[in-house]
């Protein structure tokens, strides 16, 4: 099965934020997942419809296709409770995608171990993931970051020169946003 994360769609996108730096190459081809897991509701079953800027549904349609707790923090932007959730500590050679759409967002080597409570990744696939500046006032920056491909909630993004990787990027993410499929061999 051929899939592409990439699509015209995309490029209509406007990330707001400074993002020159944001997306990084891949660090290779991947390879086609033989065996792509797919979750309680088949979030990667339709390939037609796991491709950037593609998946609109309506709040019924998303609450029908959606656990309680992935449609809170997918839908509704809502934050799940730390050290909860099930990627925070997970290993593995594999894509994390979109719980909601199936869209590729990160890739397993850009996962990092951070004591913070979610899942960490310094990098996300190219044009994945878009930033929208939530900032409040004169309050500190914060930058939520959401699923290209569905405008799901996936968490929020930040910079320091002690995360690794070369953004200097963690992103935040909510296990409950994700979906993880590991690679064959
Ligand atoms: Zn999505």
């Amino acid at each position: 099965m051929s899939r592409s994360t990439q699509s015209r769609g995309i490029l209509r996108e406007v990330q707001p934020i400074n993002n020159s730096n944001t997306n990084v190459q891949n660090s290779g081809p991947v390879k086609a997942r033989s065996k792509a897991k797919s979750g309680k509701n088949g979030g990667s079953k339709c390939a037609k419809h796991a491709q950037a800027g593609a998946f609109e549904l309506s709040n019924e349609e998303w609450k029908s296709k959606l656990t309680a707790e992935e449609y809170a923090v997918l839908r509704e932007g809502r934050t799940e409770d730390a050290n909860t959730g099930k990627y925070v500590a997970h290993v593995g050679n594999g894509m994390y995608m979109c719980a909601g759409c199936g869209v590729d967002l990160y890739e397993s080597t850009h996962k990092f171990e951070y004591a913070c409570g979610w899942p960490a990744f310094h990098s996300n696939r190219v044009n994945a993931v878009k930033r929208v500046d939530v900032s409040k006032g004169n309050g500190p920056k914060k930058v939520e970051i959401r699923c290209t491909g569905c405008d799901g909630h996936l968490g929020h993004v930040f910079q320091s020169k002690r995360y690794p990787g070369p953004n200097n990027e963690r992103h935040c993410v909510n296990s409950v946003a994700l979906r993880f499929a590991p690679l064959s061999e």
